[in-house]
């Protein structure tokens, strides 16, 4: 019996699993720490915009995203001809993927890269390519190595997650440098608003500059609007030609767009946003190493903590004991860390209480 079949390398795809939606215990508050949403919600002006869009469900939206482009070109200092808004940044690795790799080429991400970067990858029949990380952090030298004629594209995720590691921007113009000019090289920053080090960039200067590099940002962290799916890129003008040709006409609705205009004109919530973050990433840092679990020094909104392989005290026990008590973590089995979780920095109470949870954990309670 015959019937449709995928295209090679389809169901090769593990499928991909999202962060637990916590389900509520009797009596328990629970916190949703396993997605990087912020606790903070949007600007309460990109609220209003949404609000406001609602008057004009009827009418297609404008669309190239004009309006946005523009305000994202305001808050950047971009041209907003070499920006796409897409439905979220996924939408936009994915259009990128289908653009520039086919059956036959290879793209190389790293071992604890975004799990989206393979799917982009072998969604368009070309193979995934895995550099190894050095302390969980990309390490160019690993991924110039692999670069065979056959790459077209590499994916890096600065800051990356879930690792929440980064590389400073001498070690991406290394990269660049050392690929070849016909291999696209994506620079994800969709936790760039959470870095503060002197020798952090997003890389806008390397994709003004040369003729194979593109960044891609999202609405989705620091901005709080991830139910809308919204995220951008920006590009070299042969890049953002191709990709606007196969992008659908109408792909960001209204109110995310608008929306999100609010919400990156809103540069108060933004930095109340990153100070808080900054300070309880430290704070949860400083008090889980005291509890004698390793964590991987963070620059992004969610830490990834080690736990021993010793009966009663993995990950996975941690992950069951935390979820009693309504604290919902993000176990990494399919990121090739099972031996860890990756928690989101939540409010203060939600902070407290993992680190008594964890406490509890740790002392067999
Ligand atoms: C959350 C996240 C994104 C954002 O995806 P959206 O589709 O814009 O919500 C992109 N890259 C990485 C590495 C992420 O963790």
């Amino acid at each position: 019996m015959s019937r449709p079949v995928p295209n090679p390398g389809i169901l090769d795809i593990a499928p991909y699993t999202p962060g637990k939606s916590p389900v509520a215990e009797p009596g328990r508050k629970v916190f949703k720490l396993s997605a990087n949403e912020t606790p903070f919600g949007p600007s309460p002006k990109a609220i209003e915009a949404y609000k406001q869009a609602a008057a004009h469900l009827e009418d297609y939206p404008e669309g190239t995203s004009r309006v946005l482009r523009e305000a994202i070109g305001r808050a950047y200092g971009l041209d907003p001809n070499r920006i796409i808004c897409g439905a979220g940044s996924d939408e936009i690795l994915n259009l990128l993927a289908h653009a520039y790799l086919s059956r036959g080429d290879e793209a190389i991400s790293t071992t604890h890269g975004f799990l989206v970067y393979p799917i982009a990858t072998m969604a368009n029949g070309a193979s995934n390519v895995v550099a190894p990380e050095t302390d969980f952090t990309a390490d160019v030298d690993a991924i110039l190595e692999r670069v065979t004629a056959k790459t077209k594209l590499v994916w890096l995720a600065n800051p990356n997650n879930p690792t929440g590691t980064y590389l400073p921007f001498d070690e991406v113009k290394r990269l660049r440098a050392g690929l070849p000019p016909q291999v696209l090289l994506v620079l994800d920053a969709a936790y760039s608003d959470y870095v503060s080090r002197n020798d952090y960039e997003l890389g806008l200067e390397l994709v003004a500059t040369t003729e194979n590099t593109v960044m891609t940002h999202t609405f989705s962290k620091i901005h709080g609007l991830a139910a809308l799916r919204i995220g951008w890129m920006f590009g070299p003008a042969h890049i953002v030609d191709a990709v606007n040709r196969i992008r659908g006409p109408f792909n960001v609705s209204s109110p995310a767009m608008l929306a999100a205009v609010a919400a990156i004109e809103d540069t108060a919530h933004v930095r109340m946003s990153k100070a808080f973050t900054e300070q309880w990433r430290n704070w949860i840092t400083e008090e889980v190493t005291k509890l004698g679990l390793k964590v991987t020094p963070s620059v992004a909104n969610f830490v990834l903590i080690h736990f021993p392989q010793q009966k009663s005290k993995t990950a996975a026990d941690a992950d069951a004991f935390l979820t009693k008590r309504g604290l919902v973590l993000r176990a990494l089995g399919n990121y090739g860390l099972p031996h860890a979780l990756r928690m989101t920095i939540g409010t203060e109470e939600a902070n407290r209480l993992v680190v008594d949870g964890l406490r509890d954990f740790m002392a067999g309670q």
